[in-house]
């Protein structure tokens, strides 16, 4: 089998995702998903493809590394050139489980569970008022879900004096401890609660609200300060009582290894369908096992992103929960065609079809494409 051709479409849901379709010589197609490559990726994906028609699909980690090496110099260390490798590389598992018809996890090893855990990352309701948060977490906790995440950075807070440092003054601190303590309120002892900075502190901010938060038993305290100097990472790290995750704008390997090698976190977040790939996060979470780090991976794809991350949790040992983003976004629904609800009970649940497991429904999936974009259209 040889590959004849790589297509994309770009989709609406948390942002644009690029849906990736890789052709074979003998019929069988397969598809992914990648996020947060930016409007650039389709026009990387056609820049790759060359690299990969003519080989055969079976080979994922061979033309994975055949494309990375083949940009070092184009962006293939971090960024959207590895994003759209990464959508190429899901699409490949896609084919390679159908061809051999096998689920991708049975590929990577086999799996560990057949229910991937889900937390619910929401935005506050009506406001950013602690009642609304707390209305909003009891809502998600009557959907089922046992474990949340909220958001407490605010660059317009009335408490700041300026929008660009990245100071948080006392009152901005009490108005994130408020929040927190109302969703904690509301939600109870047991249900698992983890609170986003999305990086934006610098490291005594991110320490003193760590500090802050250590009456309300985090699941995790996310990115208190920027993810790119490690060494303020584990400044924070050692002076929070609650666990600090962070890594969801890291790329590759290599972009974790410093982090895991000063212990600079608790939890790792790769961002499976944009950091990589499911080869690529599988060695990631090999890696972190070896610090006793679980992975808590980032996620805000639609269906069919979400059951290829499921794969892999499902695949390794030190799996905490997966991120899902769409609980304000009903059309989550339109994306593919499935026999089973791909979640249930606040899970994913894993089936035994070959491949990713899911198929897009194209007539769902053209009605959110990018305005003026085709589905899978040929150059
Ligand atoms: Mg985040």
């Amino acid at each position: 089998m040889k590959i004849t051709d790589i297509r994309t479409a770009e989709v609406y849901g948390h942002g644009y995702s690029t849906y990736v379709r890789v052709y074979t010589d003998e019929g069988l197609t397969g598809t992914g998903e990648c996020i947060h490559g930016g409007a650039g990726c389709p026009a990387l994906i056609r820049d790759l493809k060359h690299l990969v028609i003519g080989e055969n699909p079976l080979n994922v980690d061979m033309l994975f590394e055949k494309m990375r090496r083949a940009h070092v110099f184009d962006g293939a260390l971090a960024g959207n050139m590895v994003t759209a490798m990464t959508g190429i590389e899901i699409a490949l598992w896609d084919l390679t489980g159908k061809a051999l018809g096998v689920p991708i996890y049975q590929l990577l090893g086999g799996k560990f569970r057949d229910r991937v855990r889900l937390y619910c990352d929401s935005h506050a309701g009506r406001d950013a008022s602690p009642e609304s948060y707390a209305q909003r977490a009891r809502e998600v906790v009557a959907l089922g879900f046992g474990a949340l995440k909220f958001d407490v950075d605010d660059a317009r807070s009335r408490y700041r004096s300026d929008r660009w440092n990245w100071t948080a003054p006392p009152g901005e601190v009490a108005q994130m401890v408020e929040r927190v303590a109302a969703v904690r309120e509301a939600i109870g002892p047991e249900v698992e609660l983890a609170i986003d900075m999305h990086g934006r502190y610098d490291t005594q901010s991110g320490i003193r609200v760590a500090q802050a938060m250590a009456p309300f038993a985090l699941m995790w305290l996310e990115e208190p300060v920027p993810p790119e100097n490690v060494a303020a990472m584990r400044e924070v790290k050692r002076n929070s009582p609650v666990p600090i995750c962070a890594g969801e704008n890291l790329y590759l390997r290599w972009g974790f290894r410093d982090l895991l090698e000063q212990q600079a976190v608790d939890i790792i977040m790769p961002d499976i369908p944009k950091c990589g790939g499911l080869s690529e996060c599988r060695k990631i979470a090999t890696m972190a096992e070896t610090y006793y780090i679980p992975l808590a991976p980032h996620n805000v794809c639609g269906p069919l992103g979400t059951m290829a991350s499921a794969h892999v949790c499902a695949s390794i040992p030190n799996f905490q929960v997966l991120e899902w983003h769409w609980v304000d976004r009903p059309h989550w629904h339109d994306l593919v065609t499935v026999d089973q609800p791909v979640i249930q009970d606040s899970a994913v649940v894993l089936t035994d079809k070959p491949g990713i497991g899911v198929e897009l429904n194209e007539e769902g999936v053209r009605r959110h494409l990018r305005p003026g974009t085709e589905l899978f259209a040929a150059d």
